[in-house]
């Protein structure tokens, strides 16, 4: 719901079926990254609001009508939510260029298909069966799943409304209501979810979303005693933070984490193929993704020719305005992540990689005002070097060469992260024996950054723990109740 202070429209909450003000009455500026200026105000959410939406969320699950509901009913609801979301997918994808930089095509392609999460799990809700188990007892002994209560989902910046619907959607088929708070930055989207949610016919309570700052807004629903469970999308370290947090109550938690993921290229490859795989890897989202192909570990024969390719390729890559159809490259979703990717630049060039491209902003008149920087190339990396190691979040690609394959799987399992890798080849035997070797919940053959409502995605290592999509992804919302009966 929004309404008009001054020249800004303010975005409220919604809990309970109702579009709430913040209790401390406070809105914060959400920026347009394009120019650098606000558009919106958000509500600041604190514990007050949180503790009202988890209550609401729990009022559902327990005393309204959507935990009485056949399964069958709940998957029709979350369908119809679906297809209002396809009904609607462009507006969606404009709030989200507007709060988050993406391209507008990136991200109308991007919502034309979220829908198909809500379809897949609308018709998994009512495909949730028990089990009867041999007993050597004199007794039937059987078990069922059962929903958990209240799940929480928090998600970062970077594809607020992809991130929020693998979490809803799963968690509502299982049977479970939701509270959902997006990033700070990027609010917009959930909430306009929210009128679609109203307009589905959801019943009051089942869907709520609190907007506002992390530590303000977020905590207090990680920590609320009626949550049972944490979905969070964002970085390892707040992950790792929370769930501390959700350890202390012994709550249940799905962390989907941070990544330094490898994109490793054998001298067989198709050059031209891989070229467009690494760039679309890395620069795709100006490298704002978790699956970022942050690593290029390429074998030595190669390595020359193919830098010098994927340097021209990505030089003519068009940066500009993100809702120009023929832009390729938009600005970096907000101006601290702005700061961050050029200070690792910073810090790569002190540790002595070489920069062959980019480290900038770009010197393009369109491009004065917001939040943009050049697609950025290193070589000469090696694997102990801070740019090889840490997380950037941003258009930095950083080059390493290796020889031999068993090389290229150390240097790509040498990391706190296991998030993804991509393996480029012509020889099969060699890309499965990669694929058994690599510490990464998702490894690409000859493409990158597919993802799927059916295929699990998660992390090996510090990228996390639990799997979204597909029958995994459900599973983390249900919980097993075995019961006996004497005969
Ligand atoms: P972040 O961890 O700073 O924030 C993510 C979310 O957590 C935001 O909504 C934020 O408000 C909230 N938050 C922060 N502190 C909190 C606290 N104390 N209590 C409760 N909530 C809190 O991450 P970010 O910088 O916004 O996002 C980028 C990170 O997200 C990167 O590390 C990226 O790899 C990761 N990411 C992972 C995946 C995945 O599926 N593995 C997908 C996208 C992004």
């Amino acid at each position: 719901m929004t309404s008009h202070a001054g020249e800004l429209p303010r975005l409220d909450m919604y809990i309970g079926g109702e579009w709430v003000k913040p209790a401390s009455g406070e809105y914060f500026e959400t920026v347009d990254p394009f120019t650098a200026r606000p558009w919106a105000m958000v509500a600041r959410g604190g514990a007050a609001d949180a503790d009202r939406a988890i209550q609401a969320a729990h009022k559902a699950f327990k005393e309204g009508p959507w935990g009485k509901m056949h399964p069958s009913e709940r998957g029709k609801l979350i369908y119809r939510l679906g297809q209002l979301i396809e009904e609607h997918a462009d507006a969606l994808a404009e709030i989200e260029v507007r709060d988050n930089g993406r391209l507008l095509a990136e991200m109308q392609h991007q919502i034309r298909y979220i829908p198909k999460w809500f379809y897949y799990y609308a018709g998994l809700a009512d495909k949730i069966e028990g089990v009867v188990h041999p007993c050597d007892k004199p007794a039937l002994s059987f078990s069922r799943p059962e929903p958990l209560g209240v799940c929480v989902g928090i998600v970062p910046w970077n594809a607020p409304l992809l991130l929020l619907s693998l979490k809803a959607a799963p968690a509502l088929a299982a049977g479970n209501t939701i509270v959902m708070k997006p990033a700070e930055y990027t609010s917009a989207t959930a909430l306009k979810l929210m009128e679609l949610v109203e307009a589905a016919g959801f019943p009051p309570g089942v869907i709520n979303v609190v907007t506002g700052f992390g530590k303000e807004a977020g905590e207090p629903l990680v920590t609320h005693p009626l949550t049972r469970h944490l979905g969070f999308t964002g970085s390892t370290a707040t992950g790792a933070y929370l769930y501390s947090l959700a350890a202390k109550d012994v709550k249940r938690a799905s962390l989907e984490l941070g990544g330094k993921s490898p994109n490793i290229v054998f001298s067989d490859a198709d050059i031209d193929n891989a070229v467009r795989g690494v760039v679309g890897g890395i620069f795709g989202a100006v490298g704002q993704t978790c699956i970022a192909g942050s690593r290029l570990l390429v074998q030595r024969g190669i390595h020359d020719q193919f830098v010098e390719k994927l340097a021209a390729f990505s030089k003519s890559a068009r940066i500009g305005n993100p809702r120009d159809i023929t832009t390729q490259i938009g600005p970096i979703a907000n101006r601290m992540q702005y700061d961050k990717v050029l200070g690792y630049i910073d810090i790569a060039r002190q540790e002595g990689a070489e920069l062959v491209l980019g480290g900038k902003r770009p010197d393009i008149a369109e491009c004065a005002e917001g939040f943009f920087i050049e697609p950025t190339i290193f070589t000469g990396v090696n694997n102990e070097m801070r740019i090889a190691r840490e997380e950037v979040f941003g258009p930095v690609l950083s080059t390493i060469i290796f020889d031999e394959m068993e090389e290229a799987v150390e240097i790509a399992n040498d990391s706190e992260f296991g998030l993804a890798a991509g393996v480029w080849t012509a020889n099969m035997r060699q890309a499965l024996r990669m694929s058994e070797m690599l510490e990464a919940g998702s490894v690409w053959v000859n493409t990158y950054r597919d993802i799927s409502y059916t295929t699990p995605f998660g992390g090996y290592k510090k990228s996390g723990i639990g799997r979204e999509n597909g029958v995994e992804g459900i599973r983390e919302y249900l919980q097993t109740k075995a019961v006996w009966l004497s005969t």
